[in-house]
């Protein structure tokens, strides 16, 4: 039986992974600062312990494992990382979590590590044309990411790429563009685009309104977690270390992923427009180089995976005002 070790298992992509991986047949340990919010975790041992520790490393990493997948960052979507509030939290905390892990995955000699990156560490200067964005992975240098969030990346992907290089350390690396999916980060503060505006919608009266940060003509991509996964899976059985993007080309404004949203809700809504963190003009995945590498592209439309992430937070609102919703 394959072992597993997942960081940041109570998360939104770490809970998705460990299910993922028990229906493979994995053993699996995974840990987290805290248990998972919404859903029960079903991995074999959860251990619940800081990363920034290293003797906490040392206890969940004490032996080989064939795969350890790092996905614990101190993060969230525009509203957390573009603020400019928790810089020195975000860099401190992942930074020090990857140091850790890495050094010691060198001592007990694992299989291989998958790391995940993201696509904020792109230059800035590559994506103020909303229609144009440039993300293709041999275009982050000379680097210029817009968010600390994005410097961390950036330098703990070299981290990674050093460990491999100096220690022979097996990484794989995958830049991440915008994830989504239920049983994530939903309303308090870390929710992405995405799921904020189902919240909004869903909790809108019809005819109502809801509020976008900025014109909403700046662009992105969003990937159904599942996709995301698939995505993931090829990348550590593959011979092929990264980093590479994974996400969706199906770029659209957030006015058009609002509009979706509503549409789904079949509710009428307007929509103000209100100063907040934006983040860059543009920004879209290319998929050129995971299409040759490992013959992977997303399968579904933006409105299938919008319509099932829609269905939960709409559950989740309408739970929290029986007072039932664990957030
Ligand atoms: P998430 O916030 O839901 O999960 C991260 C988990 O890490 C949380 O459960 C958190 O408690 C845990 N964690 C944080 N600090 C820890 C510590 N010191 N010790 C132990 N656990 C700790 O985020 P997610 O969306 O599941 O993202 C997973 C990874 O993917 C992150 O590294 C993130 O930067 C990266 N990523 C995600 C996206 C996305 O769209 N979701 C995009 C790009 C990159």
């Amino acid at each position: 039986m394959k072992t597993a070790l997942i960081c940041g298992v109570g998360g939104f992509i770490g809970g998705h992974l460990a299910k993922r991986l028990k229906r493979e047949g994995y053993w699996v340990r995974g840990v987290d600062l805290k248990n998972h919010e919404y859903v029960p975790s079903p991995v074999d041992e959860f251990v619940v312990g800081d990363l920034r520790e290293q003797s906490v490393v040392r206890s969940v990493l004490d032996k080989r494992f064939d795969e350890v997948y790092q996905l614990a960052a101190d993060m969230g979507g525009a509203g957390y990382i573009f603020s400019g509030e928790h810089d020195a939290d975000v860099m401190h905390n992942s930074a020090t979590i990857n140091l850790n892990v890495l050094e010691q995955a060198k001592l007990v000699r694992i299989g291989r590590i998958f790391y995940s990156s993201s696509a904020c560490m792109y230059p800035a200067y590559n994506q103020e044309d909303p229609d144009n964005p440039k993300c293709s992975e041999d275009s982050a240098y000379p680097a210029a990411p817009d968010s600390e969030y994005g410097w961390e990346k950036l330098f703990s992907e070299r981290l990674y790429l050093s460990y491999h290089r100096n220690h022979g350390v097996q990484v794989r690396i995958a830049r991440f563009h915008n994830i989504f999916g239920p049983e994530g980060s939903w309303t308090g503060g870390r929710e992405k685009a995405p799921a904020a505006l189902c919240r909004k919608v869903a909790e809108a009266r019809e005819g109502g309104e809801i509020e976008i940060w900025g014109d909403g003509k700046q662009t992105r991509s969003f990937l159904y977690i599942d996709e995301c996964l698939e995505g993931v899976r090829r990348l550590v059985n593959s011979d092929f270390m990264g980093p590479v993007n994974i996400g969706s080309e199906e770029m659209v404004t957030i006015n058009q992923l609002a509009e979706m949203v509503m549409s789904i809700a079949a509710k009428k809504l307007s929509i103000k427009h209100v100063a907040g963190p934006l983040g860059v003009r543009g920004r879209n995945s290319d998929n050129r180089l995971i299409f040759e590498k490992l013959d992977w592209k997303p399968s579904k439309k933006l409105l299938d995976g919008l319509r099932m992430t829609y269905k939960w937070i709409d559950q989740q609102v309408a739970l929290s005002r029986t007072g039932w919703a664990t957030k």
